[in-house]
């Protein structure tokens, strides 16, 4: 299997960037080395007194990107999260002017977080399961642009969701050929909102096979677990982030599963949850949970209805 090393530490992605790190076959695993959020800067022991720096343009780095063969312009991408794999302990943090509190916070707080038995020891706590997950992913923007790793946005990138995890297929766009696909930001646990600034952050890697589709006017990016299509959008502005999640899976059900308007609507409403992935990045990312057992199509890749 193609091991991509965290020597191929990026910090936007878009085509400008460094010759792929790696070409794959469609369908082809590898995978892929991650570094944590504060790009290295931690290591176990650490903590708020030691001043790491948290500059925007370096923060939350990917690993990439991966050439997909065949993968063509105006494509999706399916990638499948085959496993996570995390380090045995990494960081939380909080402090000054970071997270939803973070006008309320004088200083910091860095504290280091063991991993034992697919849990995290947290001090004082009972131990908290592991929900490992992606949350950094992300294709090359259209155009010759550059989008800095800690954004998100319809490419991809910093949407850290919680349901991006094993098991998973995050469905990203194609604007380039090859798709130049990177990925970064492990999560060992995070809850939704991620309000406090920072999830268990880790190092580790990522598996991962990478499929090209053709002809699908999906609203982008999606994502596939084994129970839900979910659609995610993210805006400075929480209510423009919710209201575009919500119009996306209407989108998918009018377009791609043959409802009417009115019923996609109300089915939403009836059956759809309506998440926050995270409030904390330069973007905040909502998301709509469709219970697959509604669907027509009940193999996504299915022709429309
Ligand atoms: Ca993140
Ligand atoms: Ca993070």
């Amino acid at each position: 299997m193609k091991e991509i090393s965290i020597d191929n530490i990026i910090y936007a992605m878009g085509e400008k960037h460094n010759a792929p790190a790696e070409h794959v076959q469609q369908d082809e695993l590898f995978r892929v080395h991650t570094k944590d959020a504060s790009d290295g800067q931690y290591k176990p022991g650490t903590t708020w007194n030691d001043c790491l720096t948290w500059n925007h343009k370096r923060t939350n780095p990917a690993t990439g990107p991966v050439y997909i063969h065949g993968a063509k312009q105006g494509d999706i991408l399916a990638v499948s999260i085959e496993a996570i794999d995390v380090a045995d302990s990494g960081y939380a943090r909080c402090g000054k002017n970071k997270g939803v509190l973070g006008d309320t916070l004088h200083g910091g707080q860095l504290t280091t977080i063991p991993i034992e038995n697919g849990h995290a020891i947290y001090p004082g706590v009972k131990p908290i399961p592991l929900n490992k997950m992606v949350g950094v992913i992300g294709t090359a923007p259209a155009e010759s642009r550059e989008i800095l790793c800690v954004e998100p946005g319809p490419h991809g990138g910093n949407l850290d969701c919680k349901e991006i995890k094993e098991g998973a297929t995050v469905f990203l766009p194609v604007n380039v050929p090859g798709a130049m696909l990177s990925m970064g930001d492990l999560h060992a646990v995070m809850a939704d909102g991620e309000s406090g600034v920072s999830g268990l952050e880790v190092v580790g890697t990522v598996t991962v096979k990478a499929n090209a589709i053709e002809g699908r006017d999906w609203p982008l990016p999606m994502v596939r677990t084994n129970t839900h299509v979910i659609t995610l959008s993210s805006h400075e502005d929480l209510d423009v982030a919710v209201k575009a999640a919500v119009a996306n899976m209407v989108h998918y059900l009018t377009k791609f599963e043959g409802f009417a308007q009115y019923d996609a609507v109300m089915l939403v409403s009836l059956v759809a949850d309506v998440k926050i992935c995270q409030l904390v990045n330069p973007k905040k990312t909502a998301r709509v949970e469709f219970p697959r057992e509604y669907l027509r199509n009940q193999d996504i890749y299915a022709e429309p209805s």
